[in-house]
């Protein structure tokens, strides 16, 4: 996103300069601001380029050459913000296969096709928290240069983890290993450093790291911490110096805590934390992005009596998916700050809406899931300024639905209409 950036700057304003396309949207009813929760009946915003203007009361008509979109029966409000997905790919039974045999070009075609797919959902801005580095990056840049359509996307590369641990390869021949692995592993304060420093080098806009196992990695070495105290250390420093933030995929207590004392971010998954990880939490602000859809699917895989996950996988499934309901249950009574995010990829991409009604069923009012899902996750990416609510000034990514979300968070999963950065891309 860095690279290219005067010449998106400079084309930007020789757009402006030509004819800056404009587009008024009569909305039956806008939600523009979540954070108050105030719903407006009537109203035209104003689009021009890719940038709202302007929201005015009643429909107003528009002048001539000047296009209209026709919402006058539904429900609008900003595009939807996932902060934890991963486009690249899907899991599948023949993960293990495509670990070996895919490229970088391979992942990135994947991309396009699950970026599309998010986008039409309604999902206008994610995190990708994880897929290959010039795969990823390449699918960034050509979204933001307005080649393909999907959605924004604020990308980690690689996800960094200790060697031999999460993230690393597993259950290989040891040759086949150093063939397929990522350059992602680091061992100590001093490796670690370095790993931060060239994984934004490569291009990534935040750093992912796994604190703790996973439930899709075929080791059993359980959902502990696996980095060191003073690895996480170096890690959330050196990212902080070059101005990146840092994730955290952690599902047990040591683990999320040992990440948060190092200064974190944020948490994903989190599922087993506890009275310490809440006050850890609260007290430095970090985020929770709960990945309830994720813990719900692979719950369902283990309980399939032929599925495909590996014994290691299955038993850990069993273990996390209830126990994140929970956790984000505890976590929102308590007051700490929650960021929607699914881990697409677990689910396929496309479906991210269903996390709300999982958000639902550990306390959340349908106002408090949409809140998370644009103004607080745009307060956790740092895009506050540019998405989450509609404003003069800010990004023109809205969508709408039929009905009211506010009475039936259901119809966020029927989307029928997609604007992104003020061009539409689903319409229906
Ligand atoms: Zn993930």
């Amino acid at each position: 996103m860095r690279r290219p950036c005067c010449v998106l700057v400079l084309m930007s304003m020789i757009c402006t300069a030509a004819a800056a396309q404009e587009t008024y949207v009569h909305a039956g009813r806008l939600l523009a601001d979540p954070a108050s929760g105030r719903v407006d009946a009537r109203r035209t915003v104003v689009v021009r380029a890719d940038r709202v203007v302007e929201i005015r009361e009643g429909f107003v008509e528009a002048p001539a050459g000047v296009a209209v979109v026709d919402l006058r029966e539904s429900f609008v409000l900003p595009g939807l913000i996932d902060s934890h997905v991963h486009l690249c790919h899907e899991n599948g039974p023949d993960d293990r296969m495509h670990r070996v045999v895919n490229t970088s070009a391979d992942w990135a075609i994947q991309g396009v096709q699950f970026a599309a797919r998010t986008l039409q959902a309604g999902f206008t801005t994610v995190a990708n928290l994880g897929d290959d580095n010039d795969a990823i990056f390449a699918l960034r840049d050509g979204i933001a240069a307005g080649t393909i359509p999907g959605p924004r996307i604020l990308a980690a590369g690689n996800v960094l983890g200790p060697h031999g641990g999460e993230g690393d390869i597993h259950g290989y021949r040891w040759d086949v290993i150093e063939a397929v692995r990522r350059p992602a592993q680091c061992s100590g304060a001093d490796d670690c450093r370095r790993l931060v420093r060239e994984q934004i080098q490569r291009g990534a806009d935040i750093i992912k790291i796994v604190a703790t196992g996973a439930v899709l990695s075929d080791m059993a070495a359980g959902v502990g911490q696996q980095f060191t105290a003073d690895e996480l250390k170096a890690i959330v420093d050196t990212a902080h110096g070059l101005g990146r933030k840092v994730t955290a995929h952690a599902h047990g207590a040591d683990g999320i805590n040992a990440a948060l004392a190092a200064g974190i971010d944020s948490i994903e998954h989190g599922s087993f934390l506890d009275a310490k990880s809440i006050e850890l939490l609260k007290a430095g602000g970090a985020y929770l992005v709960p990945t309830l859809l994720a813990g719900e699917t692979v719950k369902r895989w283990a309980m399939d009596p032929d599925g495909f996950l590996s014994p290691q996988s299955r038993a850990k499934a069993l273990q996390v998916g209830p126990k994140m309901v929970d956790a984000t249950r505890r976590a929102r009574q308590a007051g700490v700050k929650i960021a929607f995010g699914t881990d697409a990829s677990v689910a396929p991409h496309g479906t991210n809406a269903g996390e709300f009604g999982l958000m639902l069923q550990a306390g959340f009012t349908p106002l408090g899931a949409i809140q998370a899902a644009t103004v607080n996750a745009a307060d956790h990416l740092g895009l506050s300024g540019e998405v989450g609510s509609l404003a003069p000034g800010k990004a023109a990514d809205l969508i709408a639905v039929h009905g009211d979300p506010l009475q039936d968070i259901a119809e966020l999963q029927r989307v029928h209409f997609v604007m992104r950065a003020g061009r539409i891309h689903r319409n229906d």
